[in-house]
């Protein structure tokens, strides 16, 4: 029950790939344990210090006997350090610390030091007495002498041979200061062995092999204190578990696959038709060479769903990395094994995970992966992602060759535009469009609710959502192109129908108790008198909900709180000078109110929104060309002037002021802003528009039309004016959108205003009407 106190100075090592740690401690004295106050979380205990005591309580009576004692050891200890190499730093001062140390400190520190059991250490440890100690740590340094003398007999040659400090047995290494114990060396030996022979063993590809061969000799030899064998360490077991060879077998049926894809997805059919092409041809030609998919459209929509089904159809593993903000190319292509701390990269990290070479892995967010000093990590990309490279793909830390050929690559993103040109070129883009409302339900019914049913240990028989209230949460709680913050809705309806059953299953313990209805959740309940639900505040009281729990429009406010969107556009166009736009954004499409007022001033333009220089542009354009045809449409400024800029100050704005917006196709509804301000005529309100404008008042096509459509839809817009040539983008667009619609597809400005405002934009000098087309 003797032990050392100690301050631990250092800790140094690391998880990875397994612990493995070492601790730099100071002796301080050994103590004697008292009592054990507790064991766990760790022990304890009521402590007595021993050492120094003891020199206090025996007084001076031994001090000669001791004297020569410790000369005695002195001498020893300085013949045994003699026989070592004194060129060696580390013996020089230990030479040193023998002349500066107190002698009483020499038998726990040389005990230390040289060759003993732990056996013989713990006996000096619980050798309280000075002189005890001296007289059992003698013997033991007489050994060492003796041994060393044989050993430097036998093994001359060797002598100098490595930077051992104490050379106390051929073929061990204990370095100055670390406390080796003996099993532990033996334990690692063992595991030495056993990793070569797992590397032996295993299929890695013969470059491989010479290499791991190579290390595991360089390991054998290291001293395990020293940093650098960890490192080897945990590259060869990266390197034995890699699956070099190691493949799932694809079972790819196309009927199989379209089931499977038709069961996890609705709609999104052209995706579900090119996935299945592409699986098509895989197994017709046998191998994976051939174009990565991409798949570019807003979140949520399901793209990273898309490419689990397709593993799930394979029957092959999945793993998904996340690019979103990588700007270190050794993210994907690993660190140099010389940096401490280095690691493989993302993609031979992803196969380690899934343990097989022929994985579908999923690049996600492609379009944010970033350039920095460290460099760029698409150019390493393209490595990973040529067919015709990527049977050879060398990790910086594997540092030999993997083959990626087996591995069938799937990209997302939310926009092209920021994804590098040359990635590009080597990926087939899929365009995933957003859902329409009615998309949206038919996901919720059949996908959505039973998921999160399910996730929060509901059934069917509990919860009960209509499909209007599932209208309601689309069109009033969000407004997004994609279905995950209606998941999250949804799940925010299933915790709060959770509460309540659970509490139910509560109170039916003892139901004689309860009277009196309650109802926050039941529609049925709502109309209960004041007093009632006064009464089912206090819980205790409450009767359990009936069955199923039916979710309106009462339990939504109840949930989810009043409605964040309001359907009613009109009322924000119930002055002159506000349109509405169509907006795209990575994000789906959106609308925009664009708003203008004019005050006296000095004929300058203030535009506010964080507007990019090709919207700016836009809006100089759109006052040119009113400026240009003010007399023909009779605008005026407010002294009745057709110069509209005399006297007059223009402020345009662009609401949600913290989003930097950018792109030309807000022209049209910077004329039309304009138009009605000047005109003095309100906007009609059921009108969205976009396109380019250019000065003689031509509307030149724009894109994201279908995206942009989707969200005038979304609004409760009955009307689009959009440019003439993209008439083609409209056959995209799901037939119940389009009927629900109207569509003005305008090649100049007169057809755009005179179907923004109702009853026409008139020209003054010759009355024509130009009329829409469809
Ligand atoms: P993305 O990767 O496009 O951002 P996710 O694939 O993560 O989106 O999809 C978000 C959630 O929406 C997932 O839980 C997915 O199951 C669901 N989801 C999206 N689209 C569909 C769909 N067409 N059918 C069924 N579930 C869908």
């Amino acid at each position: 029950r003797i032990g050392t106190a100690a301050l631990a100075v250092q800790v140094v090592g690391s998880n990875w790939p397994k612990p493995h740690y070492t601790l730099l401690v100071t002796g301080l004295c050994r103590f004697q344990i008292l009592q054990l106050l507790k064991e766990k979380p760790y022990p304890v205990a009521e402590v007595q210090q021993l050492d120094r005591l003891e020199q206090f309580t025996n007084g001076h009576k031994s001090e000669e006997e001791l004297g020569e004692l410790s000369e005695q050891f002195y001498k020893y200890a300085v013949q045994l350090v003699e026989m070592l190499d004194m060129s060696v730093p580390a013996v020089a001062k230990l030479r040193r610390l023998l002349d500066n140390l107190p002698r009483e400190a020499l038998p726990d520190i040389l005990t230390s030091i040289i060759r003993t059991t732990n056996q013989e250490k713990l006996q000096i440890l619980d050798a309280v007495r000075l002189e005890e100690r001296f007289k059992m740590t003698i013997p033991l340094l007489v050994r060492q002498i003796e041994g060393l003398k044989l050993l430097q007999k036998t093994r001359k040659s060797k002598q100098d041979d490595d930077k051992r400090v104490v050379a106390i047995r051929p073929n061990r290494r204990i370095s100055h200061g670390s406390i080796t114990e003996d099993e532990e060396e033996e334990e690692d030996h063992d595991d030495v062995v056993m990793l070569e022979k797992k590397i032996r063993t295993s299929s890695m590809s013969e470059q491989a092999l010479k290499v791991c061969l190579k290390e595991i000799k360089r390991l054998k030899k290291m001293p395990q204190s020293m940093p650098e064998y960890a490192l080897t360490r945990n590259y060869l077991e990266l390197m034995v578990e890699l699956p070099w060879n190691k493949s799932t077998k694809d079972r790819l049926e196309i009927r199989a696959a379209r089931i499977v894809l038709d069961n996890d997805h609705y709609a999104m059919e052209k995706l579900k038709k090119r996935v299945l092409e592409y699986l098509a041809v895989r197994q017709l030609k046998n191998n994976l060479k051939g174009p990565i998919l991409c798949f570019v459209g807003p979140p949520g929509v399901g793209k990273t769903s898309v490419g689990r089904s397709i593993a799930k159809t394979l029957g092959r593993e999945f793993h998904r990395i996340a690019l979103g903000g990588v700007c270190d190319q050794s993210d994907i292509r690993g660190h140099r094994r010389t940096y401490v701390g280095s690691m493989p990269g993302r993609i031979i990290n992803g196969l380690k995970t899934v343990g097989v070479n022929n994985p579908v892995f999923l690049l996600d967010e492609v379009d944010k992966l970033a350039k920095s000093l460290q460099g760029d990590p698409a150019a390493a990309l393209l490595e990973v992602l040529d067919p015709e490279q990527n049977h050879s793909f060398t990790d910086h830390y594997l540092n030999v060759a993997f083959d990626l050929s087996q591995v069938l690559f799937i990209a997302t993103a939310n926009t092209t535009a920021t994804i590098p040109p040359a990635l590009l070129d080597r990926m087939e883009v899929i365009q995933v469009p957003g859902y329409t409302q009615e998309e949206k339900i038919e996901i919720a019914h059949r996908h959505l609710i039973p998921k999160q049913l399910e996730l929060h240990g509901l059934t069917p028989q509990q919860i009960q959502i209509p499909q209007v209230t599932t209208l309601g949460i689309i069109t009033r709680y969000t407004r997004e192109a994609g279905v995950r913050a209606l998941d999250r809705k949804l799940g925010a309806i299933c915790r709060a129908v959770a509460v309540k059953v659970a509490e139910g299953q509560h109170k039916e313990a003892k139901p004689d108790r309860a009277e009196v209805g309650e109802g926050e959740d039941c529609k049925e309940h709502v109309t209960e008198d004041a007093k009632q639900e006064s009464i089912s505040d206090t819980a205790d009281l409450a009767l359990p909900p009936e069955m199923p729990i039916l979710i309106d429009f009462h339990a939504l406010k109840d949930i989810l709180g009043p409605p964040m969107y309001d359907m009613e556009v009109s009322e924000r166009l119930n002055q002159p000078g506000v349109a509405i736009g169509l907006a795209w954004t990575p994000l789906g499409g959106e609308i925009m109110f664009v708003e203008a007022s004019r005050m006296d001033g000095e004929g300058q333009l203030t535009l506010t929104g964080q507007l990019g220089d090709v919207m700016k542009e836009s809006a100089h354009l759109a006052i040119s060309w009113l400026r240009s045809n003010a007399k023909r449409y009779q605008l005026t400024n407010a002294s009745g002037s057709f110069d509209l800029l005399d006297n007059t100050d223009i402020h345009l704005h662009f609401p949600a002021g913290a989003v930097t917006k950018d792109g030309p196709s807000a022209g049209v509804t910077i004329v039309t802003c304009l138009a009605s301000l000047f005109s003095g005529r309100l906007v009609c309100s059921d009108v969205a528009m976009t396109g380019e404008i250019t000065l003689r008042g031509l509307v030149l096509p724009v894109g994201g039309i279908k995206d942009k459509v989707l969200a005038a839809h979304r609004a409760g817009l009955k009307r689009i004016i959009l440019p003439q040539r993209n008439e083609k983008d409209l056959e995209e667009i799901a037939a119940h959108v389009r009927q629900e619609l109207t569509f003005v597809l305008a090649t100049c400005l007169d057809e755009v205003l005179n179907a923004a405002f109702d009853g026409g934009f008139a020209v003054k000098a010759s009355l024509e009407h130009l009329n829409s087309k469809l």
